[in-house]
């Protein structure tokens, strides 16, 4: 007899990676919205001193990032939960807010692994469809329940682009009632531009209810060492977080990396620049090949190839462009380099000549 698991598991959306390259093959990796860029040589040293350390466990209050942190964002050290990666930070807000049945309101199409933790935590989702490529907050607010515990908002949203505007999600904030955990999911924040783009801090110190996450997996291409943030409007949801959180599960090597990397910011954020600058040159050759590309404030953009899309990320994959294809829908592509950029344009190009 097998044992008893939970019948929810057989429903669940499977969590899609994005394809890696076989060893030797020469793959543009634009699947996944990492950095092409290396660990700098001090993130380095800092991994390799911790890892000489490995027979002890690591801080659990993981102190000294959280200070840097705090100080960085200027904010109480008591608004600050560090996590395993952004992701799991989604998990603990979702168990931290929502018993079963309550409901977690976020826009689709948007992050992947959404449906999957709410589902998991035996919470209900809620999704809203987009209008356009944009979160539709109007349409969101009348989705809020007395059921509604939390509400995700991913600004840029992976993986069509655009940001949230500050006004708008002001405006959304006044609609929502005070008791409902809102989340801004700003995993890009580093790669936006549009000074009218929401910068949840700015909204932290008048909003107890509101929270905003961060990563160290995409500005700063630390993906692979699993470090991410939640900065809180109130003290008790960043206490919160840490009481449901899996002791330890920021590494000894995931702390230290975050915390050179702090130390080398505008090292790394010059490279977060030149990447934001590929990203609209790159939208503007495949909106003059006749694609309809949203314009992005990630690092990454939006092809809506609706059905045609798995044939078009064949396509790709067949001119070594690992891309990300949503079946039906479109296909993300990570925006990393000119000749990264130049591989893309060719391989849409191919895609759009007639087959015989
Ligand atoms: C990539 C991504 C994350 C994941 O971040 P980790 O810190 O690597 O877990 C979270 N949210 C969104 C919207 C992302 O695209």
């Amino acid at each position: 007899m097998t044992p008893k698991l939970r019948p929810l598991l057989r429903g669940l959306p499977a969590y899609k990676p994005g394809r890696r390259p076989a060893p030797g093959q020469d793959l543009a990796r634009l699947a996944s919205n990492e950095t092409p860029y290396p660990l700098l040589p001090g993130v380095i040293e800092a991994i390799a001193a911790a890892v000489a350390d490995g027979n002890r466990y690591p801080d659990p209050a993981v102190e000294q990032l959280t200070t840097a942190l705090a100080a960085k964002h200027g904010v109480g050290e008591d608004r600050v939960a560090v996590g395993c990666g952004s992701v799991m930070l989604v998990q603990q807000l979702v168990n931290i807010a929502c018993d079963a049945g309550d409901e977690v309101v976020y826009a689709w199409r948007s992050f992947e692994a959404y449906p999957g933790l709410v589902k998991i935590a035996g919470a209900t989702p809620v999704p809203v469809p987009l209008n356009g490529y944009e979160h539709d907050l109007d349409a969101m607010a009348d989705a809020v329940s007395d059921r509604t515990r939390l509400i995700l908002l991913c600004t840029p949203n992976n993986p069509t682009g655009p940001a949230l505007r500050e006004a708008d999600v002001r405006a959304f904030l006044d609609r929502v009632s005070d008791d409902v955990l809102v989340v801004l999911d700003e995993a890009y924040a580093e790669f936006v531009s549009d000074p009218a783009a929401v910068d949840g801090r700015r909204l932290l110190a008048e909003q107890p209810n509101l929270a905003v996450l961060r990563t160290f997996s995409k500005a700063y291409g630390l993906a692979g060492l699993r470090v991410g943030y939640c900065l809180t409007g109130s003290p008790d949801v960043a206490a919160a977080l840490r009481q449901v959180q899996v002791p330890f599960s920021v590494s000894l090597p995931a702390q230290a990396a975050a915390l050179a990397s702090l130390e080398a910011e505008d090292e790394l954020l010059a490279r977060v620049a030149d990447v934001a600058r590929e990203r609209e040159p790159l939208r503007k050759a495949l909106l003059d090949l006749g694609y309809d590309v949203p314009p992005s404030e990630g690092n990454f953009v939006w092809l809506p190839t609706g059905t045609d899309t798995m044939r078009v990320a064949g396509v790709f994959d067949e001119a070594g462009v690992l891309t990300r294809p949503f079946d039906g829908d479109g296909i993300r592509i990570t925006v990393t380099t000119a000749d990264d950029s130049a591989r893309v344009i060719e391989a849409a190009r191919t895609a759009l000549a007639p087959t015989a």
